[in-house]
């Protein structure tokens, strides 16, 4: 690549000029990715990630583990499809990762997720509670945060990652956007992110059936996991500070009418364990 890193910064700053994006709350954004690009560097990401986990043997096959993250998420993602309808045509799936060490979840762009053992055997949620950790990831994808957080990877990145993404060449700049797409998962979002994520998680766990109480029980425990020895992964994206319990505990009598609502939770179909596509 003939590209010098004064050049990639040059053509970086030349883009980030014309990329900040306003959210619909005001906030600036730094957009530097489209929400379709975010998305197919998700797949390819998540394809890559969960093929290593495969291979390995690091896929939990375990019935009675996917059946309880399946009924949680399907009945999460309907909820996700009714306020965000153009996700219904989103590769929906889950897989869970064996990994006792990492107390993690996420969600990419594209609705992609992983779910790893150690959130499951270290904090051990209720249904409730885990139904709160994964309406807030959800929450994530839907808001279009994969494409700030990619964008932030790439600006950190610039000499190496903004080059590659913005060259000529195809190959190149998809493989360089998934390397974008895969650090996302690991940045932290903004305070702002965090707050629409909880806010939008905590009513898509609501409406689809789940205490939202649990948003308060479920990050008092991960805080008291990330007490002493080194902070879960999940803990250094997310903060579990007395605010944000405090905003939550506020949050949550507002939702107890959708929580307590009669009738059957509608579920959307998800893909959830069995292999790396
Ligand atoms: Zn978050």
């Amino acid at each position: 690549m003939a590209t010098t890193p004064r050049i990639a910064w040059l053509v970086l700053a030349a883009v980030l000029v014309s990329a900040c994006a306003t959210s619909p709350t005001g906030r600036r954004q730094l957009m530097l990715v489209s929400e379709e690009q975010a998305i197919s560097a998700s797949r390819q990401a998540y394809v890559q990630e969960m093929g290593k986990y495969q291979q390995a043997g690091k896929l939990v096959t375990d019935p009675q583990v996917l059946r309880r993250v399946r009924v949680i998420t399907e009945r999460l993602v309907a909820q996700a499809v009714k306020l965000r309808p153009d996700s219904a045509k989103w590769q929906w799936s889950v897989q869970v990762v064996d990994d006792p060490k990492n107390v993690n979840a996420w969600c990419m762009a594209g609705g992609r997720m992983a779910v790893y053992t150690g959130l499951l055997s270290q904090v051990d949620p209720t249904d409730d509670e885990l139904a709160q950790v994964m309406g807030h990831e959800i929450a994530h994808a839907l808001a279009n945060h994969t494409a700030e957080r990619m964008s932030v990877a790439m600006a950190g990145q610039a000499g190496v990652l903004a080059a590659g993404i913005l060259s000529d060449n195809p190959g190149q700049a998809m493989a360089a956007a998934a390397v974008a797409a895969k650090l996302a998962v690991d940045l932290p979002n903004s305070r702002t992110a965090e707050n629409e994520a909880d806010r939008i998680g905590i009513e898509l766990a609501a409406k689809a059936g789940y205490d939202p109480r649990a948003a308060v029980t479920l990050w008092q425990k991960m805080g008291a996991v990330g007490n002493g020895k080194a902070p879960p992964a999940f803990l250094s994206t997310h903060p579990s500070d007395q605010q944000r319990q405090q905003r939550l505990g506020a949050l949550a009598p507002q939702m107890m009418p959708y929580y307590q609502s009669k009738g059957a939770r509608p579920t959307y179909p998800v893909r959830v364990g069995g292999g790396a596509a």
